[in-house]
């Protein structure tokens, strides 16, 4: 039995579902990548794993060095809220709401591209996310290896 510190329902914020299709084990900090990494690895991991979209902090903003003492605003809080309010605009998708995330992410794979060029301008990490490709650790194309969903 895993002894993970994730819930059955995982918490991500509106553009963590970008960022854990790309996440190649990188990061802010160990403790960041440490975090990451593993819940990445519960995604693949548990395939039927439920996500509620978090209206702010979520499980990969707590073990950032940017998050702030009140547990919830992020150091660069206007930059990734809107980068939050434009993937769920695209999505049609609100804070609380709760699905699988498999397939979450695999409707967001569909549109990835034109998803990226709304969420994404001005992040230091999009060139490596745009040279590496959809295949981080947690992607469902990671899984299958499937060229099916890359545009
Ligand atoms: S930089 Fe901000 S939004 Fe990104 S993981 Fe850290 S606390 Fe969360």
């Amino acid at each position: 039995m895993s002894n993970h510190p994730f819930s059955d329902t995982i918490a991500l914020r509106g553009h963590h579902f970008l960022c854990t299709l790309h996440y190649q084990g990188a990061g802010y900090s160990a403790g960041f990548t440490d975090n990451f990494t593993a819940l990445c690895q519960h995604i693949q991991d548990t395939p039927d794993v439920q996500v509620r979209v978090a209206p702010m902090a979520d499980e990969i903003c707590r073990a950032c060095p940017s998050l702030q003492d009140d547990a919830e605003t992020c150091a660069y809080q206007m930059s990734v809220m809107r980068r939050d309010r434009a993937l769920l605009d695209e999505m049609g998708w609100q804070a609380g709401t709760v699905m699988p995330l498999r397939e979450a992410h695999l409707a967001v794979l569909a549109q990835r591209e034109h998803l990226m060029a709304k969420v994404c301008p001005g992040c230091d990490w999009l060139p490596r996310c745009l040279e590496k490709g959809p295949y981080g650790i947690a992607s469902p194309l990671n899984e299958s290896r499937s060229k099916e969903f890359v545009s």
